[in-house]
C-alpha cells in the first residue's frame, strides 16, 4: 500500500510522524511522496493556533486534489480537533461528530462507503490507525527521530494538565503522562548507537515529567542521560515556568552534557495578564528563573513565547510585556497573536482586542524580536565556540554553539557532518 505522509507544526508533531511512518513501514506500506498514485494520505499536524489549524485544512485539500479517491486521514492534535469541529474537515466527512473515537473512524471508511474519505484519530491511537489502513499493527518501535542529522529527538512526555485559559492542547492530547526513565534511556541510547552526539527532549509540558511517576524529577532524568556513553549534548525544548524552581534551574549546571539554552515561554510581562491566563506564575517568579539560569550558566540563551492581544490586555500591561523583555535580554522571541480556540475559557472571556490593535503591538514587538539574535551574538564575539557540524555545502560548513548561535565557517578537506570543531563567534552570518 502507498501512502503518503505530511506533517505540519511542532516537534512534537514531527516525532508522532516519524514513529508513525516507522510503524507504517514495519507493516510493510510504502511511504511515497504525496501524488495521483498515493493510496492513503496522512495527515499529521498540529492545531495549537487558529492559523496551524487552517493551514492543516489547505494541505489536506491539496493531497486530496492528487487524488480525490484516496483516503484523508487526520493523526495527532489535529486529529482530535477535527473531529469535534467537523464542520472545518477537508474531505467531506459529513459524519465526523461520530469520528470522535478512533474505533469508529474504522467503519467510516469501509469499503463501499467511499463518500466517507476524511478520518480522524487523536494522538496515540496510532493502533487504531494502522487497523483502519488494514494494516496488521506490530509491536511500538521506541527509536527516536532524527530531527536534524546531528540531533536525535525524544519525547520524554505528552500531555499536559494545567489548562492554561487560552490554551486548546489539553483538550487534543489529554493529561500529562511522563514516560518512564528506563524507557528514555533506552530511546536515546538507541540514538546514541546509531551516531547521534547530541539529543533533544521535548515533551508538550516538559518540566511537569516525573509528577505522575511518584517522586521522580526531571533532574533524575537529565542525570541519568548524561552518564550514557557517546552523549556529547542533551537540549532541552520549551519548558514551561509553572512547574519549575530556581532550584531546578541551578541544578542544570550539575548536568555535564546539558545545553545551556533554555526555552521559557513567558506569554505576558504583566502579572494580571498572567493570572487571567491561568500561567500558576508571576513576573517575580519568571525573573527568579531567569536569575538562577544566568548564575549557573552566565553564556544562557533564554528564548521565550509572547502571546499578544489576550482578552484584557490593556496598554499598560503590553508595556509590562515590553519591559520584561528588556529586562530579560531574551536571545530570540516567538511572538504569537491571541485567536480564540473553541472551548476555553478564554474563548468567552470579556475584553477581547480588536485586531488592528493587536497588529499594532505585534509590529511593535516585531522590531524588538528582530534586532534581539544579534544583540546576543555580539556579546560572544571572538570568542571560540565547540560547533558540532551539521552541514557542509559549497566549502562551507555550519553547526550551532551549545548556546545555539549558529556559526558558519569554511570547510576543510576531512571535516565531516557530525565532527565537533571550535568555532570563533564572528561579526554576522556570511
Ligand atoms: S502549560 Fe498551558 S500553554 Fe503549555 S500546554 Fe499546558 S495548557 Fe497549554
Amino acid at each position: 500500500m502507498r501512502i503518503s505522509l505530511a506533517v505540519l507544526g511542532c516537534k512534537i508533531s514531527q516525532y508522532d510522524a516519524a514513529h508513525l511512518e516507522e510503524r507504517l513501514r514495519q507493516a510493510g506500506a510504502e511511504i511515497t511522496p504525496p501524488s495521483p498514485e498515493s493510496q492513503a494520505f496522512l495527515l499529521c499536524g498540529c492545531a495549537v493556533t487558529e492559523r496551524a489549524a487552517r493551514e492543516a485544512g489547505q494541505v489536506a485539500r491539496r493531497l486530496q486534489r492528487l487524488n480525490p479517491n484516496a483516503p484523508l486521514y487526520y493523526y495527532g492534535c489535529i486529529g482530535a480537533y477535527f473531529a469535534n469541529q467537523p464542520e472545518h474537515l477537508a474531505g467531506g466527512c459529513s459524519t465526523a461528530g461520530s469520528c470522535s473515537t478512533a474505533g469508529s473512524c474504522s467503519s467510516l471508511i469501509a469499503p463501499g462507503r467511499v463518500s466517507y474519505q476524511a478520518c480522524c484519530f487523536p494522538p496515540g491511537s496510532e493502533v487504531a490507525l494502522l487497523e483502519a489502513l488494514g494494516l496488521s499493527s506490530p509491536a511500538p518501535v521506541s527509536s527516536g527521530s532524527s530531527w536534524r542529522r546531528t540531533r536525535g529527538l525524544v519525547k520524554v512526555q505528552d500531555g499536559c494538565s494545567h489548562f492554561c485559559a487560552y490554551c486548546i492542547v489539553p483538550y487534543l492530547r489529554g493529561p500529562a503522562k511522563s514516560r518512564p526513565i528506563l524507557e528514555v534511556e533506552g530511546e536515546v541510547a538507541d540514538l546514541l548507537s546509531r551516531g547521534f552526539r547530541e539529543v533533544a527532549l521535548s515533551g508538550v509540558h516538559l518540566s511537569s515529567w516525573g509528577h505522575d511517576l511518584g517522586g521522580s524529577t526531571l533532574i533524575d532524568l537529565l542525570q541519568c542521560l548524561d552518564r550514557l556513553p557517546g552523549l556529547d549534548r542533551l537540549r532541552l525544548s520549551s519548558l514551561e515556568p509553572m512547574d519549575l524552581s530556581p532550584q531546578t534551574v541551578a541544578s542544570f549546571r550539575t548536568i555535564e552534557h546539558l545545553c545551556p539554552h533554555l526555552h521559557l515561554p513567558l506569554q505576558s510581562g504583566s502579572d494580571s495578564i498572567l493570572q487571567r491566563m491561568g500561567r500558576g506564575y508571576d513576573r517575580a517568579h519568571y525573573l527568579r528563573l531567569v536569575e538562577a539560569a544566568r548564575a549557573a550558566w552566565p553564556e544562557v540563551a533564554l528564548t521565550t513565547d509572547i502571546l499578544i492581544g489576550f482578552p484584557g490586555e490593556s496598554e499598560q500591561d503590553f508595556q509590562a510585556t515590553l519591559e520584561t523583555i528588556e529586562a530579560v535580554s531574551f536571545a530570540r522571541l516567538h511572538l504569537f497573536r491571541y485567536s480564540p480556540r473553541p472551548g476555553t475559557p478564554a474563548a468567552s472571556m470579556t475584553g477581547s482586542i480588536d485586531e488592528r490593535e493587536k497588529r499594532r503591538r505585534l509590529e511593535r514587538l516585531r522590531s524588538l524580536a528582530e534586532a534581539l539574535p544579534g544583540r546576543f551574538r555580539r556579546r560572544f564575539l571572538g570568542r571560540s565556540f565547540p560547533v558540532l557540524v551539521e552541514r557542509i555545502r559549497e566549502n562551507q560548513a555550519g553547526g550551532f554553539t551549545p548556546n545555539y548561535i549558529h556559526l558558519t565557517f569554511p570547510a576543510w578537506p576531512g571535516l565531516e557532518v557530525g565532527q565537533p570543531v571550535e568555532v570563533k563567534v564572528s561579526e554576522e552570518e556570511p
